[in-house]
């Protein structure tokens, strides 16, 4: 093969359930600001259309139900803070979907964690400049197994949740977002053409906060999954 070096291997998300059976990343997209209660606490509204940042795909790092993942403090922060997410894993793309065409595009579901290096965002943000080292750093989105859609029961309200050393921190329920997945997806795919393997999370309830080494974190959302994250 002619590449220079070795190409990167595929960034995948075991199905949940399925010894070999494998979900690949392609694209990671995050939504800001998709619940009241998050946007308050970093002193923002709500915004009247939703808005992305992106993570890379070997940014994501799956965790089986019952493992503990170690995630490393990233450097370049005093703000580190976690944000539980239910992700949509899309195994169809296009552009300009229609809302059923973007309920259609959807294989199934993670839980996840959008962790942060807050004050990065912060000066970022009040700087007008991008929020790329605020958000995009090595384990910056572990996810759970993906589970399939008619294994799940949202888009029924369902719960998330996040405890930090058994203490809850974040609590919150779907059916807060400001805009839905399927919204999600169709107005990110006016702006961009969508493919199988996009990932996109749906944005975090109030309460992120932050962790320190040392910290064990257990997350989840209600009927798609769980994860355990000890931070290091
Ligand atoms: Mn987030």
């Amino acid at each position: 093969m002619p590449f220079l070096f070795a190409p990167p291997p595929m960034p995948v998300i075991p199905v949940e359930g399925e010894r070999y059976e494998f979900f690949p990343v392609h694209r990671v997209y995050c939504v800001a600001r998709n619940y009241r209660a998050h946007a308050e606490e970093n002193g923002a509204a709500a915004p009247e259309a939703p808005f992305f940042f992106m993570k890379a795909a070997d940014m994501v790092r799956p965790v089986a139900e019952k493992e503990t993942i170690k995630i490393a403090v990233p450097p370049e922060t005093e703000a580190f803070e976690h944000e539980v997410e239910l992700v949509a894993a899309l195994s169809k793309g296009g552009r300009n979907l229609t809302r059923e065409e973007a309920e259609d595009a959807v294989w199934g579901w993670c839980a996840g964690i959008d962790f942060t290096r807050r004050d990065l965002v912060r000066e970022a943000a009040g700087k007008g400049r991008p929020w790329t080292f605020g958000k995009n750093f090595e384990g910056s989105a572990p996810v759970t197994h993906v589970r399939p859609k008619t294994r799940v029961p949202y888009p029924e309200p369902v719960d998330l949740w996040l405890y930090v050393n058994n203490q809850k921190r974040q609590s919150g329920n779907t059916d807060e977002m400001l805009f839905d997945p399927f919204d999600l997806i169709a107005e990110l795919s006016r702006f961009v053409t969508l493919a199988p393997g996009d990932l996109v999370f749906t944005g975090t309830p109030g309460g992120a906060g932050n962790v320190r080494a040392g910290d064990r974190i257990r997350a989840g959302v209600n009927g798609v999954g769980s994860l355990n994250v000890e931070i290091v």
